[in-house]
């Protein structure tokens, strides 16, 4: 491969489908190198998620102003997305619940934050909130309105057909290994499944790596100090056809969030919550599935592709839910599936910079939750630095 290309989009997850979708829209020569044998097939962090349209409570302005800011325009952008492009999506709502009264005054905090990120919220009372989710016990709860479910993998095919459409190339069992700085553009070196390399030139590129986005970073300028963390969470289901006397109508319902510290710091945490799934219809229309999701349980990983190994006793998510979810089993609950996030050691937010090293290369590194709700907020940030308005 001799030619130069325009720009390169590392990654095929969410994130780097809608860029190149973007970037195509607009008239790029896009190429899109992919590790995994498919786009939506492999592990990566899009494949491997709770599927939550998150309506942007978490994150504060000051530490992490890319999560508040994306998390609430790609909100609005994915439903107004899956709508138009008829990608599985429900705007269910969500219950963040407090079982104390040191919960519910977090909450009160949690309220302070979704009114200055412009989130609609109100807090309800133990009753109003079972009103809305029957056996669910609480003292209190934010109620979310714009929080919902969205069919994840979906969301990444349609991107991708989109972005095909508009002349993006993808080449999948592509590994990008080498991006050298010369005058006449990048010279991205790439891996091919076989082992075989090649090397080309690109204009521009936009590291969307996910978990290796660190790396991919350090490519470019080795001095790059940010540092995934992977952090690994598994998740359990039961299916709420078999015990339809729980009585659940579809709702996300969320724990107070916690700060969890471990040997390796602290980190925040959305708690192990209840998530919808879902299915199609009779006619066609989108509905809540029989299987309802509770996790992620969250610990380090042992390295990026962690996907193995033994999984949690069922009792430790049982004990999670049980102050909030009394109804449910241990013997309800089976496992679901294994995530691991891109989370950055010791940085709140979201990077999204041109390397200093070369401003030809825009780094999207450390995309962790809420990436998948925030991801085409992102791709139409990331085609505005690259080519203005
Ligand atoms: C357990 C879990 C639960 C989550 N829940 C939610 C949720 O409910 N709501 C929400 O909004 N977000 C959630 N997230 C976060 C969300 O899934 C991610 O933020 C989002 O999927 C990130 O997408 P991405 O495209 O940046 O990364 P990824 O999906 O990880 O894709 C990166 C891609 O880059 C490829 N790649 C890496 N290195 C190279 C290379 N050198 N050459 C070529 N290709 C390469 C990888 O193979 C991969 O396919 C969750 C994540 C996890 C793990």
């Amino acid at each position: 491969m001799s030619e130069q290309i325009g720009l390169a989009v590392i990654g095929a997850g969410v994130v780097g489908c809608a860029v190149a979708w973007e970037a195509a829209s607009a008239g790029q020569e896009v190429l899109v190198l992919e590790t995994n044998p498919g786009v939506s097939q492999g592990e990566n962090q899009s494949s491997r998620n709770s599927g939550v349209i998150h309506s942007g409570i978490y994150y504060d302005q000051e530490t992490r102003p890319l999560k508040a800011a994306f998390c609430v325009q790609g909100n609005a952008l994915l439903y107004e997305f899956c709508r138009k492009y008829e990608v599985p999506a429900l705007a269910c709502g969500k219950l963040v619940v407090a079982v104390d009264e040191d919960q519910s005054a977090v909450l009160e905090k949690y309220q302070q934050r979704a009114r200055l990120n412009g989130v609609p919220v109100s807090l309800v009372s133990g009753a109003q909130a079972r009103e809305m989710e029957p056996r669910v016990r609480c003292l209190a709860a934010l109620h979310l309105p714009s929080a919902g479910v969205v069919d994840a993998a979906a969301l990444v095919y349609k991107l991708y057909s989109l972005a095909s459409n508009q002349g993006a190339q993808f080449m999948t069992r592509t590994q990008l290994v080498g991006a050298r700085p010369r005058p006449e553009g990048l010279e991205l070196t790439i891996r091919y499944r076989d082992g075989a390399t090649d090397s080309f030139l690109c204009q521009r590129m936009v590291n969307c790596a996910g978990l290796y986005s660190d790396e991919v970073a350090r490519l470019v300028d080795p001095a790059s100090p940010h540092q995934v963390e992977p952090l690994r969470s598994e998740a359990v289901k039961f299916y709420r056809n078999k015990r339809p006397e729980l009585g659940l109508k579809g709702m996300n319902v969320y724990p107070t969030p916690t700060v969890v510290h471990s040997a390796r710091g602290s980190h925040f945490s959305v708690g192990v919550h209840l998530t919808p799934t879902l299915e199609p219809g009779p006619g066609g229309e989108t509905v809540f599935g029989p299987v309802v999701t509770i996790g992620p349980l969250g610990h380090a990983a042992g390295h990026k592709e962690d996907y193995g190994g033994d999984y949690p006793p069922m009792e430790q998510f049982h004990q999670k839910v049980a102050p909030f979810f009394p109804g449910l089993k241990v013997e309800d609950l089976e496992p679901y599936q294994v995530g691991i996030q891109a989370r950055l050691l010791d940085e709140p937010d979201w990077v999204m910079e041109f390397s200093p090293a070369d401003s030809r290369c825009l780094n999207l590194v450390g995309i962790d939750s809420p990436g998948l709700t925030g991801s085409l907020a992102l791709a139409k940030r990331a085609k505005k630095m690259l080519l203005g308005d």
